[in-house]
This record gives structure tokens, sequence and C-alpha cells, in this order.
């Protein structure tokens, strides 16, 4: 997920893709502020705009949601896929 200009998060937890700064991903895709365990973000209080944006269950979430899924389901069966889905942009990265 792109960040924008005012977004503060720790750069341990951001990657950069041509020139774009970004939230960094796990392996399977997730977001590296989600905790695994309890499915809830780390840093909800200073999580970024895009994601306060970002209404649960909303069309675009229910769509992400899915792609994740696929993703995962790729990555079980060993198919890999080139990019990462960024939902403020609507397409791979
Ligand atoms: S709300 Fe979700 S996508 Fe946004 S920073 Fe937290 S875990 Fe990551």
């Amino acid at each position: 997920m792109e960040l924008r200009a005012g977004d503060v998060v720790e750069a341990a937890l951001t990657t950069e893709h041509e020139g774009v700064r970004c939230m960094d991903q796990r392996g399977d895709g997730a977001c590296v502020a989600l905790d695994a365990a309890t499915m809830l973000c780390t840093i909800y209080e200073t999580r970024p705009q895009t994601c306060r944006d970002f209404n649960r269950g909303e069309t675009l979430c229910r769509a992400v949601l899915a792609r994740a899924a696929a993703r995962r389901e790729r990555l079980n069966l060993g198919i890999k896929k080139a990019g990462t889905f960024c939902p403020r942009r609507g397409s791979a990265i």
C-alpha cells in the first residue's frame, strides 16, 4: 500500500517500489503491521491515511480480500505472480 505525504510510519515497516514509499508486506502478502495472531493492526492509532479511508466490508475491501485469498492459494500451490496489489492504485505495483 502506497504511503501518502503526512503518513508517519516507522521506516522498518516500509519499503520502496519504483520510488514510491509503501507499507512492506510479509511473504503471504499481508501488511507487516498486521499481527498475524490477533489479525489486528499494530499501528492502528498511527495507521496510514489510506487505511483510515478504507472501510471494512465495502466493495474494495472485499475485492482486496479475494485477491489476497487468491494470492495465498497461488503461494500454497507454488505459483508466482509478479506484483503486489495496491488498493489505492487498484492495480499491481
Ligand atoms: S490498517 Fe492494515 S494495512 Fe493499514 S497499516 Fe494497519 S495492518 Fe497495515
